[in-house]
């Protein structure tokens, strides 16, 4: 899978923030996680939001 498409909220759904145990890489404080759907459900991925407003993706799929 490439790394290099682009990511846009207003083509799917986030879930309700909950907390993560993943630390915001560039502040290390804890970040919340959301859930990504895509609109057609076809994929999903996990946005990370830290206090200082930090966002990170990461491809929904761990294996
Ligand atoms: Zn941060």
């Amino acid at each position: 899978m490439t790394t290099a498409r682009t990511f846009s909220e207003f083509e799917g759904t986030l879930s309700a923030p909950e907390p993560s145990e993943r630390k915001c890489g560039r502040c290390k404080e804890p970040m919340q996680h959301q859930l990504w759907t895509s609109r057609d459900e076809g994929y999903e991925d996990s946005k990370f939001t830290c206090p200082a407003g930090h966002v990170e993706w990461v491809d929904g799929l761990d294996s």
